[in-house]
């Protein structure tokens, strides 16, 4: 792989920071000053250092991405963009996926990933990872749904949901709700307030975890996560 394409990789400086680095001879591989930005190293076994601090390599990339509306949750499609198709080229690897689906009309926080172990493991229905949602409905809401959410809901075709958290937000013409849930049903929340007679005219994914989605990461923009936010997601 590229020096600069590697560098880059890590999400925290743009290629052209990177070229900016190496052409200062701030990068070194192998212990030797590299000034070529097109040097070829091989990120497990070359030591490579900025300011002679040692790379961290990651095997797999970890990505948070801000999804718009509008934007499939596959790989790829014919016809629509996915969100695959929004990570940058210095942050695209092989076999990269969304870990956990949100449907074309909802945006927000979906991780992307190429390690299939680490989104088995947290997708896992065991595992219960508490997912957040901001909701906009289409009446005002009866605060009686709130007990009627944390018992868990029947939503058809042989779904039950477990229990979930229902918080009203903003009541009126069109409520704004914030609801969490530990599952990931098709449609989960919009069937679970269907079944109560409400349509949800806007949905959000504001947090997966202990994560939430960066307020900084601008819609259809996409990042690495830090260590610290990874352990966050588990
Ligand atoms: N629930 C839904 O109904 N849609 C989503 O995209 C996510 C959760």
């Amino acid at each position: 792989m590229r020096l600069d394409r590697l560098l880059a990789g890590q999400g925290t400086q743009t290629r052209k920071e990177v070229r900016e680095l190496i052409r200062k001879g701030r990068v070194t591989v192998n212990g030797q000053p590299e000034k070529a930005a097109d040097r070829q190293v091989e990120p497990l076994t070359d030591v490579i250092e900025v300011d002679g601090v040692p790379l961290r390599v990651r095997e797999h990339v970890y990505l948070m991405l801000h999804k718009p509306q509008g934007v499939v949750s596959a790989t790829e499609d014919r016809h629509q963009p996915t969100v695959v198709d929004l990570v940058p080229p210095e942050l695209r690897r092989k076999n990269l996926f969304p870990a956990g689906r949100l449907d074309k009309d909802t945006e927000g926080f979906v991780l992307i990933t190429d390690d299939g172990a680490f989104a088995h493991r947290i997708l896992a229905p065991k595992n219960k990872l508490p997912k957040r949602y901001t909701a906009v409905l289409d009446h005002r809401l009866d605060p009686a749904v709130i007990g009627e959410f944390e018992k868990g809901v029947d939503i058809g075709g042989g779904d039950h949901t477990l229990p979930a958290e229902l918080t009203i937000l903003e009541n009126g013409e069109n409520p704004r709700v914030s609801v969490i849930i530990c599952e990931g049903m098709y449609h989960q929340i919009k069937r679970m307030f269907e079944r109560f007679g409400y349509r949800v005219i806007y949905l959000k994914r504001e947090q997966i975890g202990g994560l939430p989605l960066d307020p900084a990461l601008p819609k259809g923009a996409c990042r690495e996560l830090t260590d610290e936010e990874l352990h966050r997601l588990e």
